[in-house]
């Protein structure tokens, strides 16, 4: 983040509102009980709870939370489950901050949204900061660029960036309407500031011909004034300015693996993530959300081999739930998200229990003005076919 003494005097920081993430020491009981133990013990909190109570689980949570999942999906589409269960009270979110705050954002102000960990956050998301983005707008607009611009922020980011958006025209994509929604910023000007993820970015704009000599990157740690690393001449000529961001568990994969993989096993499928970098996502057979990888795999016929591009967690899912099929990951050495790997059945008891007790704990609440204009953001993605 910026922080010279002329902009902190000349444009108001935080304009958008964030929410502040604080987890709280659990008790120390909890670190004591063995996997077993805190299984029952969930298992009779929720009895307490009955349907009162639903655990949404994203789909890179580890094994000994997804056991506790009612749902499983990627981001949106548990987002989404949330929003058509009005009469679901408590939410409790097992995943990171900015889809907890998506589900706050859609569902009803009755419902609470909780996260059983409140550090488990996402290092891509963090890369996109309101103020430095802020800070990017106001370079544009200096440039007499912004009002040519429709920014777009990828659904991994903050509620403050959503609103952001909300608020200038703009608009939010997931991994999977990416091309539609770039299709649609086309539609309304010549050009889209697209936060947190370069490469979904990138690969985004290939598939709808945006050539990478009309495509910038706003390096986000330049002072204020330098353009993100760019002349003058290479934002006014952009179609799609990329900001720097990136995600640390997709940037890991490499063509290398890729080539590994198909000499290993002839007739192979290489599926990734658009999260991935250009050059492995061009050298992989398709690209796709999780839900879309998920598909690919489980659709496949019997004695299909696949080397998958994502997180570990869902990858090691995928082969034990397909045991006809070869599946393993593209990186032999990959590591699951850390952020994702904060949340810990321990906590989890600790939120259910709490709960069944009459304490909600741990809930993410947006305020309801960022909420608003986030949820612009929001219904202009819905309504992008
Ligand atoms: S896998 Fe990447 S984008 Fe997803 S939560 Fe982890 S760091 Fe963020």
């Amino acid at each position: 983040m910026r922080c010279d003494t002329e902009t902190l005097a000349t444009r108001p920081l935080r304009e958008e509102g964030a929410f502040a993430y604080w987890q709280q020491d659990i008790p120390r009981e909890y670190w004591d009980l063995s996997g077993a133990e805190l299984v029952e013990r969930v298992r009779l909190a929720r009895r307490k709870l009955g349907e009162r109570l639903i655990v949404l689980g994203h789909h890179y949570q580890r094994e000994d939370i997804i056991q506790f999942a009612d749902v499983r999906g990627d981001s949106f589409k548990l987002a989404q489950w949330a929003a058509q269960h009005p009469e679901t009270e408590y939410i409790v979110f097992c995943g990171v901050h900015f889809m907890a705050e998506s589900a706050d954002i859609l569902t009803t102000p009755d419902q609470k949204v909780m996260l059983p960990n409140m550090a488990a956050g996402c290092s891509m998301a963090d890369m996109a900061d309101p103020d430095d983005v802020l800070a990017c707008w106001d370079e544009l607009e200096e440039m007499g660029l912004a009002s040519e611009t429709v920014p777009i922020t990828y659904v991994n980011s903050a509620a403050a960036l959503k609103a952001f958006c909300g608020r200038r025209g703009g608009i939010v994509c997931t991994s999977t309407n990416a091309a539609a929604v770039l299709r649609w910023a086309f539609e309304q000007k010549r050009r889209a500031l697209f936060f947190p993820d370069q490469h979904l970015g990138r690969n985004t704009g290939l598939k709808l011909d945006v050539g990478l000599e009309e495509m910038a990157l706003w390096d986000y740690r330049r002072p204020y004034g330098g353009l993100g690393g760019n002349t003058p001449e290479q934002l006014e000529r952009s179609r799609v300015i990329l900001w720097k961001g990136h995600c640390s568990v997709h940037q890991r994969f490499s063509v290398e693996q890729i080539e590994r993989a198909r000499r290993e096993h002839p007739g192979i499928r290489v599926v990734v993530h658009p999260e991935c970098r250009m050059e492995v996502v061009q050298a992989a057979d398709c690209d796709g959300s999780t839900e879309f990888i998920v598909r690919q795999v489980t659709d496949s016929p019997p004695g299909s081999k696949w080397a998958v591009g994502t997180e570990i967690n869902l990858v090691h899912r995928l082969a034990v739930e397909n045991p006809d099929k070869l599946v393993f990951c593209l990186d032999p050495v990959v590591c699951p998200c850390s952020t994702m790997y904060r949340v810990h059945p321990a906590y989890l008891c600790w939120v259910v229990e709490q709960l069944a007790d009459g304490r909600v704990v741990n809930q993410v609440m947006v305020d309801e003005e960022t909420a608003r204009y986030a949820k612009v953001a929001l219904d202009r993605m819905l309504a992008v076919k």
